[in-house]
């Protein structure tokens, strides 16, 4: 992890140097639950508190609660039997929830209740004898948890690529259902290549791609209008961030690059750029947004205007098995009086 800033050279240029500052963008409610819920185990229990996975893909918040005391597994079996486990927000399969019963683990579930909804869609539609087409990323965290709860009923649509190959066993029982953080774009997309096929496709009763993944694509859209170069802050296994490069670049932007850290970025991208976008993933705590526009600064690029597409406030309580506190009393205060969500909004420019 780095430790020391990378110190850009304030090279001139034609026009006046301007970031354009993302807003929403950093942490969605479900990412701001998971982080707590895991500090509050800590709290609570005591080190080591175990982790299936990284509790959210941002290499930041996981290196953070390591030093803290959290321990990250990939499986449940490496889990010495009778310790706490948290489950990440992106949600786990019914055999992950069994496999840590079978252990006699106590298991404290920081699923997004944006990734329960989901859950809950694929075994309503499986129980009534649906066909679920599922489009989301092969191997994702999400997708397998999603997936394992109608394991005969789900077929995955990775990409628009991939439509003329699904078959199903009953085209006029069909419903399609995806991961909460694609681009809605391109999901839209393949949904239109489905239903070419499948005429008779039915919708999700709700969206299943998150307020938080529309919100920050949305705004970025904006940015990418005028910016052109955008820089992105996440880690390269965060879907939603990822997502955040492919839509600067399919909006406007000439060049889009992501970042775990500010020390990441290279003089050679801001040659010749007068209007640099910035935002952050829904896992990523604003500090790191911070040090970007520091380094940024120092390149000469002190105006910096916030692009703000809509205001956030969804909150949700935290995971039933920690609304207590340290010595076991009832915690009303939902996020046990903790929230680092709306840091974009306290500390942006
Ligand atoms: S990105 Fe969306 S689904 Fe994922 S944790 Fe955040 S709010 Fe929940």
């Amino acid at each position: 992890m780095p430790v020391t800033r990378n110190r850009l050279k304030n090279l001139p240029i034609d026009g006046t140097k301007r970031v354009l500052l993302a807003a929403p963008r950093g942490y969605c409610a479900g990412v701001d639950r998971a982080v707590i819920a895991v500090e509050k185990a800590l709290e609570n229990y005591g080190a080591p508190v175990y982790v299936r996975k990284q509790i959210v893909h941002n290499i930041h918040v996981v290196t953070t609660l390591e030093k803290k005391g959290a321990i990250f597994v990939d499986e449940v079996d490496e889990v010495p039997e009778g310790s706490h486990i948290v489950f990440s927000a992106h949600g786990v399969s019914p055999a992950v929830v069994k496999g840590a019963a079978d252990r006699q683990l106590q298991a404290i579930d920081a699923t997004c209740p944006l990734v329960t909804k989901v859950h809950r869609e694929a075994v309503r539609f499986a129980r009534d004898d649906f066909e679920i087409l599922l489009i989301g990323h092969h191997g994702h965290e999400e997708v397998e948890g999603t997936m394992g709860h109608a394991p005969e009923r789900t077929t995955l649509v990775n990409s628009p690529a991939d439509v003329p190959y699904i078959t199903v066993k009953n085209p006029d029982h069909l419903v399609w259902l995806s991961q909460t953080t694609l681009s809605v774009d391109e999901t839209m997309e393949t949904v239109r290549l489905l239903r070419e096929r499948f005429p008779n496709l039915q919708d999700p009763p709700s969206d299943d791609i998150c307020y938080a993944t529309q919100n920050r694509q949305v705004a970025i859209k904006k940015v990418a209008e005028e910016a052109e170069l955008v820089i992105v802050v996440g880690s390269a296994n965060s879907s939603n961030t990822v997502r955040l490069v492919d839509v600067a670049l399919e909006n406007g932007a000439r060049a889009a690059y992501r970042v775990d850290y500010a020390s990441e970025i290279k003089q050679e991208w801001l040659d010749g750029i007068a209007t640099i976008g910035v935002t952050s993933g829904a896992s990523v705590p604003e500090v790191l947004v911070q040090e970007v526009l520091d380094d940024l600064a120092d390149a000469g690029y002190t105006d910096v205007a916030q692009v703000v597409t809509a205001e956030e406030d969804l909150m949700f309580s935290l995971p039933k098995e920690l609304r207590t506190d340290a010595a076991g009393n009832p915690d009303e205060r939902g996020l046990g009086g903790r929230s680092r969500k709306l840091d974009w909004q306290r500390d942006g420019a």
